[in-house]
């Protein structure tokens, strides 16, 4: 039977700020058999989007790419915050719901032609998603489809990328 993630997700009020409601994916991690039926729904579609490679921004993609790369037998690239990657780096900047930040990928982290999914634990505007996207394809790559465990569905992330297939474990709106 499917799992509700979403029993298992901590809602706190005004964290960071004032306004944001903060979805905490912390009690899924924590429970290994929770952690790993989440990784294997995410790998599952990542699989049937033919990925030869995850893609996760920094910090919390790690946390939700990784697995789903090993679980897979592919590789993981990580998406990272400047001035963390040591040799040469393609960046892009993007807005959050609270803040902005710039995030940089090595340049031969992709091979041109290689199908991506991208992974991380929620999409709310989805600047994120926008450029780590762009870094992909200022690479050479293909993003086949981004996989989050969140999506906040009243910020319409989804429909800045019509051409992009998005899949998401729990909804709120
Ligand atoms: P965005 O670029 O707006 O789609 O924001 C996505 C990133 O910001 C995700 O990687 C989340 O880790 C974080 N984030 C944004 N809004 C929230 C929220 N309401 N609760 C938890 N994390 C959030």
């Amino acid at each position: 039977m499917a799992v509700d993630f979403s029993k298992y997700i901590a809602n706190i009020p005004d964290f960071p700020n004032k306004g944001i409601i903060f979805r905490d994916i912390t009690p899924i991690l924590q429970d290994g058999k929770l952690y790993r039926a989440a990784t294997h729904e995410l790998a599952e579609y990542a699989k049937k989007r033919g990925a030869d490679v995850i893609v996760g921004p920094e910090a919390r993609g790690f946390i939700v790419g990784c697995p789903v790369a090993t679980e897979l037998g592919i590789g993981f690239v990580p998406a990272r915050k400047p001035h963390k990657l040591p040799r040469e780096t393609e960046s892009a900047s993007y807005d959050l719901e609270y803040g902005s930040n710039v995030l940089e990928m090595h340049k031969d982290a992709i091979k041109p032609g290689q199908k991506v999914v991208i992974c991380d634990d929620l999409m709310a505007t989805a600047g994120t998603l926008h450029a780590t996207k762009e870094l992909v394809e200022n690479l050479g790559g293909k993003v086949v489809g981004a996989a989050f465990y969140i999506e906040l569905v009243d910020l319409k992330g989804r429909e800045k990328f019509p051409d992009t297939n998005i899949y998401s474990l729990v909804q709120y709106h």
